[in-house]
């Protein structure tokens, strides 16, 4: 079987990964010369570290990522009063059969990346053109010096991001729906770190119009800081736009001290305007299909897009294990058939917390924060980090 995966990024590789695994050798082409991750960090929710760990890269994980051994804290921006505190370590193993880890991304694609032999990437290879006909797909690549490329493959994947050009291919033109809102993202070195930002805590600080996150990555050396906010004229999408340190500072004006020094320690930050899509009605044409950000892009709320695309992966994996050139078309259906409804429902949920997680101080916050200090997050999240992907496949 040729597999042709367009896209390096996290979800790219693992689905190179997992084919492995169910012994079909891919190729990923991917546009960039290098593979690079902005600066950032992320959550790696139970359900991707089962996932990881099924690639054989626990071990790994645990050496570049912090484990959320303490707890989820939720804090009022005022004066940081915890509303709730959740201890993870032991409840997260014995619920979800996983911990939850937090990481810099660029540690976690490296890994992947590493476990992926060489001759399987493809770098400066930028989709063009796709073609396809009942027996086989054609893809065009273009280099950075122009020279074209072309390959057949049985199937092709689209794990090309939240700008996807095959899903242009694949569903009918989707408009991007602006959040209103947009992050503010950068790293604190440690040192210059006030002390409660040391813990390993994912730490949320709710406040009217914002919230503001922070968790210790990189084994503890760096912290990484995101604040939500309305965006004002913001409409930048990229990843990699500078934001300044003085607006976002601006913008938690009144609350409590320790944030105002974790910005301040901040050097520079990110900044972009959040928006989703929204969620397609399928994900797959004849031999061609699409698998993480470019299938279900969505707000990161739940901290779950890469999540999703490792799932995604693992389900595809498995679909076409048992595929051969002339059954593509139905193991791509049996693949969409399983994730879409899971990836969109992920998608949708995450729109809702737009709202719950903004209250201005009133009843309805006041409601809000009675709920979290009598709730129990961590079980209520068990269709999240408890999913059973197995027995999807199974049926
Ligand atoms: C602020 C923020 C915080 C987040 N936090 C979390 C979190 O804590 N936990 C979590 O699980 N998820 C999180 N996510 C979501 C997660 O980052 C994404 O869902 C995930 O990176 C998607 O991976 P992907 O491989 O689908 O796409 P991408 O990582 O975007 O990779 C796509 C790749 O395709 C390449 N490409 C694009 N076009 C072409 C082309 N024409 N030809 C060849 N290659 C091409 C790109 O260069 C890129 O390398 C967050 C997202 C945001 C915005």
């Amino acid at each position: 079987m040729r597999v042709a995966i367009v896209g390096g990024g996290i979800g790219g590789l693992a689905t190179a990964l997992f084919l492995r695994l169910a012994g079909i050798e891919a190729t990923v082409y991917e546009h960039a010369a290098e593979l690079r991750e902005v600066g950032a960090g992320i959550v790696v929710a139970p359900n991707m570290v089962r996932q990881l760990r099924k690639l054989g890269l626990l071990e790994a994980l645990e050496r570049c990522a912090v484990r959320l051994e303490a707890a989820w804290e939720f804090r009022r921006w005022q004066d940081g009063r915890v509303l709730f505190s959740q201890p993870m370590g032991e409840a997260c193993e014995r619920l979800y059969g996983a911990h939850c880890y937090v990481a810099h991304r660029a540690d976690l694609l490296a890994l992947l990346l590493r476990a992926l032999p060489e001759r399987q990437l493809r770098l400066d290879h930028r989709l063009t053109a796709i073609q396809q006909n009942e027996h086989e797909t054609k893809l065009t690549f273009c280099g950075k010096s122009g020279d074209q490329s072309t390959v057949v493959a049985d199937v092709v994947v689209g794990a090309d991001g939240i700008h996807s050009t095959i899903r242009q291919m694949v569903a009918p033109a989707i408009e991007a729906r602006f959040s209103g809102l947009c992050a503010f993202r950068c790293l604190v070195p440690s040192a210059q770190a006030p002390e409660m930002a040391l813990r390993p805590v994912q730490s949320l600080w709710l406040g009217p119009g914002r919230h503001f996150v922070h968790y210790p990555i990189s084994g503890g050396r760096l912290v990484n800081v995101v604040g939500i906010v309305p965006a004002g004229n913001w409409r930048s999408e990229s990843w990699t736009a500078a934001g300044n340190i003085p607006d976002m500072l601006r913008e938690f004006d009144g609350w409590d001290e320790r944030i105002r020094q974790l910005i301040g320690a901040a050097t520079d930050t990110k900044r972009w305007a959040m928006y989703d899509r929204a969620p397609l009605e399928k994900w797959s044409v004849g031999r061609i299909t699409l698998l993480g950000d470019a299938a279900h892009a969505m707000l990161p709320f739940f901290a779950q897009g890469a999540a999703q695309a490792i799932e995604d992966a693992a389900v595809l994996a498995n679909c076409l294990r048992a595929a051969d050139p002339d059954s593509v078309a139905e193991a791509l259906r049996r693949y969409e058939e399983i994730r879409r409804p899971r990836a969109n429902e992920v998608l949708l949920m995450s729109r809702g917390r737009e709202i719950r997680n903004h209250l201005a101080d009133g009843p309805e916050q006041q409601q809000r924060d009675a709920e979290l200090a009598n709730g129990d997050p961590l079980r209520q999240s068990a269709w999240l980090y408890g999913h059973d992907l197995d027995a999807g496949l199974a049926q």
